[in-house]
């Protein structure tokens, strides 16, 4: 399973093995922006990731509306206002639960073939909840490389650690945003390559 360690809102050793098999997730909590009202999921406990399932013009089953939000009533789906605009379901499942690893990355990927959501927001969902770095920076992605902080290498929206970290960094400078999110080297040095447990050599 995933081993979150957390100091300061960062998740600064993601990937440990676990002897036992429990569920929990320790250390407290990394942070995720809520889709619908954009302030901090704090606790994956706190988090839902959902979508509305419809049945389109074909009778084929349809996802629409992946989103990562607050439990709470203000920032979930009320399903009575997707009921009633395509006669949609809500299906929702626990951020920790979608953060366990591997099995939530297994699931994620497994919503990813079914084609019922369009293929780019779970992919997204999956960069969000799984690739270290990238929640924190995503805000700003355009506004980083317009500023020449950033010169990614591969396509829109895929970004190394370094593009990430330099992002974050950048934004933490220039009081975008506060201490909360902080870069993983700073806190840790050698990381990412921590993760992958003693005797990585470089
Ligand atoms: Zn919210």
């Amino acid at each position: 399973m995933r081993l979150w360690t957390v100091r300061d809102g960062f998740v600064i050793d993601g990937f440990n093995a676990r002897s036992d098999d429990s569920d929990e997730i320790e250390g407290g909590s990394a942070m995720w922006y809520c889709d619908k009202c954009g302030g901090l999921i704090e606790d994956p406990k706190q988090g839902w990731v959902q979508w509305v399932s419809y049945y389109n013009a074909e009778g084929r089953p349809t996802g629409r509306d992946l989103q990562l939000v607050h439990k709470t009533r203000e920032c979930r789906f009320n399903s009575a206002v997707e009921f009633a605009k395509d006669g949609g379901h809500v299906y929702d499942m626990g951020l920790d639960h979608f953060l366990r690893w591997p099995d939530g990355l297994m699931e994620l990927l497994f919503l990813a073939s079914e084609g019922e959501l369009p293929l780019e927001s779970v992919l997204e969902m999956i960069k969000r909840l799984h690739i270290p770095n990238y929640e924190a920076a995503r805000p700003f992605f355009e506004e980083a490389k317009r500023e020449g902080v950033i010169e990614p290498n591969m396509g829109p929206g895929y970004y190394f650690q370094s593009d990430l970290e330099a992002i974050i960094s950048w934004a933490r400078k220039s009081g975008r945003i506060g201490n909360e999110w902080f870069t993983p080297s700073e806190l840790h040095p050698g990381w990412p390559d921590s993760r992958h447990g003693k005797g990585v050599d470089r």
